[in-house]
């Protein structure tokens, strides 16, 4: 099958290694068939280089980012420092280091932090890591994902996949509440401090109450980080900015009305 394509190829020097770009400019929008080569060349290179590790990088991502929305606002506020023997530290998260060379670029573009490859997607990126980078990473740390159960990770995977409600497990509930429990005792030892101790209570009503088969009770019941929208902002900002020219237009406009009025009345008394 010929295919009728107007190709541009870039050659992008990093770090001692040239990768090639093609773009496709044929289409309307110019669609980019970014990293082709590299993908199909990689590709095969990562099935050879990817080295297992027993870890879902998609949970555990989902675990931080939990922790980071339900648990750190309450933390900061407290001003109380985690230990690296509580297991919701980021050091003891194995994938901590690359998520954080993620760059998001735009929506169809995520740019590599240690070598500045860039890629169509997120999951891309994540297979580069896997292939490319896989020995940045820290094995030694644990794998955050298998705290998934007692942090509620289904409900934040769940609500991207829109996957079925499952009926509840009661032996399940009872593991991921004792689990949920132990991590506030690590994390919040109660004889620390008295934040440790407010802390340990937020997190018991936070995560642990909810690993219940009874119902009635949810998960994340004292609330999360507030985003502020960059849009809401913008939008305030020249609210307040055009709110004084507006009135000063409208009163212009009264006085003119008013000088008007007063001229014509002299003018039919004469
Ligand atoms: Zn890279």
């Amino acid at each position: 099958m010929l295919v009728n394509w107007h190709v541009d190829v870039y050659a992008i020097y990093n770090n001692n290694s040239i990768s090639f770009y093609l773009y496709d400019t044929s289409s309307l929008g110019c669609r980019t068939q970014k990293d082709t080569q590299l993908k199909g060349k990689t590709q095969k290179q990562e099935e050879q280089h990817t080295h297992e590790v027993h870890c879902s990088r998609e949970r555990s991502r989902a675990a931080w980012k939990i922790i980071e929305e339900y648990l750190m606002p309450f933390v900061e506020q407290e001003k109380y420092e985690i230990s690296r023997n509580c297991r919701l530290h980021p050091e003891n998260d194995i994938f901590r280091d690359q998520e954080q060379h993620k760059i998001p670029v735009d929506i169809n573009e995520w740019r590599c932090g240690y070598c500045n490859n860039i890629f169509e997607a997120e999951e891309f990126l994540d297979q580069h890591f896997d292939s490319r980078h896989y020995d940045l990473l820290n094995v030694s740390r644990k794998c955050l994902a298998d705290l998934c159960g007692a942090l509620h990770c289904d409900l934040v995977v769940d609500s991207n996949s829109k996957s079925s409600k499952i009926k509840c497990n009661t032996a399940a509930a009872a593991r991921n509440h004792h689990l949920c429990e132990s991590l506030a005792i690590s994390c919040f030892p109660v004889n620390h401090s008295p934040s440790a101790i407010r802390l340990h209570e937020l997190y018991l009503r936070q995560f642990c109450d909810a690993h219940t088969c009874s119902g009635g009770r949810k998960p994340f019941s004292r609330g999360r980080r507030k985003h502020t929208s960059i849009l809401y902002l913008a939008i305030s900002i020249l609210t307040l900015m055009f709110l004084p020219v507006f009135y000063v237009i409208v009163y212009l406009y009264q006085r003119c009305l008013s000088n008007h009025y007063i001229t014509a009345s002299s003018e039919s008394l004469q």
